[in-house]
């Protein structure tokens, strides 16, 4: 079953750095949010999307 991303809006600072790394997973809403683009996570796409879990410098994504 594919993982899935979630960000947790109470840490996310939307400093940006996970759509830096995984701008096909992350972007910023019309309200300068960040969220998550598609939440499941395709196979070839695990080891980036981890890459981007754990560079987040609040630790509010999960991956399940
Ligand atoms: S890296 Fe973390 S804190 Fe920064 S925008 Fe992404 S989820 Fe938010």
């Amino acid at each position: 079953m594919a993982k899935k991303t979630h960000i947790d809006k109470t840490r996310c600072t939307a400093c940006g750095v996970c759509n830096a790394i995984a701008p096909d997973y992350f972007d910023w809403d019309d309200d300068g949010l960040m969220v998550e683009i598609q939440s499941e996570v395709a196979a070839e796409d695990e080891e980036l999307v981890e890459e981007a879990v754990e560079s987040c410098p609040a630790q509010a994504i999960s991956l399940k």
